[in-house]
Order: structure tokens, then sequence, then C-alpha cells
């Protein structure tokens, strides 16, 4: 059965799920997305990424189309007309399509394109959460309001396509010696001494929800948590290393550039912060 989207209003089949070539977002990446994992059926933590989209189109000044109540009703009927139990659902807003390729912003009112589509996953049984994963490291060519979740991802694409080409699973980027995230997730590690560091929030990266519930699930642990930029050389000094993001959960780093980070093979305490991810995701998912 052909899957189901949503296109400014309506639910349609996806191969009827189409934009106008004037979309902005098409023509100029003028736009914002979101992604939300699902989990037997829920949203998970989708509170913490409305916020960002609010935030993301506010950045912009774009409107959106609908409520934030009215958004999440759409994510849940679209999950409800696929039948997903796992997975995600993307959407997208776009400054519309009534511009022609005049980069001002529309004169008259803006127009906004919306669009949703759900994706079949099992991030819970992932094989890699067992196995792990390698990154390579990539010099970070982004623009600098990274904190924007922006559909201008061409950099993220070269730096992910790299990856694949090298045989890993994430791309790490590198400005002025730090690390500042992957290409689609946040980039921590556990140094020697048990302290979790991840890179503060700020314009260099994308708060990250998963990065965000993951900080504080580990602070009511009373794990040792510290913002701060670190460096290739301290990861593969470091104890573990992992990811976090909507569609991994916390996911292990065994290599770096093809070196290993400490014997190579996922550690205790990203498996523990995993499962308490997984229940925080199961026990809070609307
Ligand atoms: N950093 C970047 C650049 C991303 O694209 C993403 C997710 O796509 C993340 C971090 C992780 O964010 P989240 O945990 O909200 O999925």
């Amino acid at each position: 059965m052909d899957q189901i989207a949503y296109v400014n209003g309506s639910f349609v089949p996806m191969s009827e799920a189409k934009v106008s070539i004037l979309d902005r977002g098409f023509l100029f990446a003028d736009g914002i997305y979101e992604v939300a994992a699902v989990l037997d059926g829920k949203l998970v933590d989708n509170a913490s990424h409305l916020a960002r989209l609010e935030r993301s189109v506010g950045e912009i000044a774009l409107g959106l189309p609908e409520t934030i109540d009215r958004i999440q009703e759409i994510q849940k009927e679209l999950i409800a007309r696929n039948n997903l139990a796992n997975g995600m659902v993307y959407l997208e807003v776009t400054r519309g399509a009534d511009t022609g390729r005049d980069f001002a912003f529309p004169k008259n009112d803006v127009k906004p394109t919306l669009i949703l589509f759900t994706t079949v996953k099992d991030i819970v049984g992932a094989p890699s959460a067992k196995t792990g994963i390698g990154v390579i490291t990539v010099p970070d060519i982004r623009w600098t309001r990274r904190d924007i979740k922006s559909v201008a991802l061409l950099a993220q694409v070269l730096a992910k396509q790299a990856a694949a080409e090298a045989g890993a699973g994430e791309a790490w980027m590198i400005e002025d010696g730090k690390v500042t995230e992957g290409g689609s997730s946040s980039a921590f590690i556990l140094t020697q001494d048990d302290v979790l560091v991840t890179r503060q929030n700020g314009s260099e990266i994308l708060p990250g929800c998963t990065r965000k519930a993951v900080v504080a699930l580990a602070e009511e642990r009373q794990l040792r948590v510290e913002e701060r930029a670190f460096s290739i050389e301290e990861a593969l000094a470091a104890k573990e290393a992992f990811i976090t993001s909507a569609t991994l959960f916390v996911q292990a780093v065994v290599t770096i550039d093809g070196k290993p980070v400490a014997n190579g093979k996922p550690g205790p305490m990203t498996g523990r912060l995993r499962e308490i991810y997984v229940d925080f995701a199961r026990a809070t998912a609307v």
C-alpha cells in the first residue's frame, strides 16, 4: 500500500505528494525541518522538537501555517494512517512558492509550505547499537547559524557521503581543532575520570533534543557533565564516545578515522545511557 504523506492541509498518497518547483525550500533552502522518533506508535520527546521548531522558524521570520497543537495532531494522524509502529515523522516548513526566484521574502502574505511524511525504522533494535560505529573527521564548512534547523544541509550531505564512502557511520565536523558535532547527531565523550563531555549549545551547533534529554538524565543520576568543546586527541584518549539523535537515540562510536576509542567496543556507560534513554522515551512518548 502506498504511504500517506501530508501536504498543505491534505493527506495524500506519497506518489501524489508534490510541491511547486518554485518552492523556496527547493530554490533557496528557505525552510526549517524537524524529525521526531516514533516508538510503539507514539512520538518521542515531541514537545522538545516542537519547541525547537517554533524557535527555528522565529529565527528566520517565518510563521507556522498551523498551531503547534494542530501540528502534533497532524503528526499523530499520519502515524495512524501509515500504521507506523517504529520509525520517525519528518516535518518541513518552507517560505512557500509565491515569489518566483526572488531572494527577498514575499511582499504580501506568505503562504508557507508544510509537508510531513513517515519512515519505518527499528531504532531500539538497530544492529549498530551493539556493534558501535566508526566516525571520520571532516572540516566543518557550514554557515555560522547552525542552531537553526535549516534544510540547507549540503555540507552535511558531503560530510556523510564521505563517511559512507569510508565505511563509517557518521562524520564529526571539526572547527578550530575541536569537534562541533556529527553530520546529523550530537557528539559526546566520557573521559577517563568519568566526566561526560559534550559541546555547549550556541550558534556553532544544533541544540539536539536527544542531547538535552541525555544530559538531564545523566545529571539526575549524579554523572558529572561538562558542556565544552573537545578535540579528537581527547576523544581518542577517552573511555567512551557516542553520538545522540532523535533517530539513533544513544549510539556508541568505536573508531575515529580508523583509530579505536579505548578497546574499540561500545562502552558500558554508553550502553547504560542508551537503556536509560529508551526507558525515558517509552515513558514520555505521546
Ligand atoms: N546535530 C545536527 C547537525 C543534526 O542534524 C541533528 C539531527 O538531525 C542533531 C545534532 C541531533 O539532534 P536531535 O537529537 O534533536 O535529533
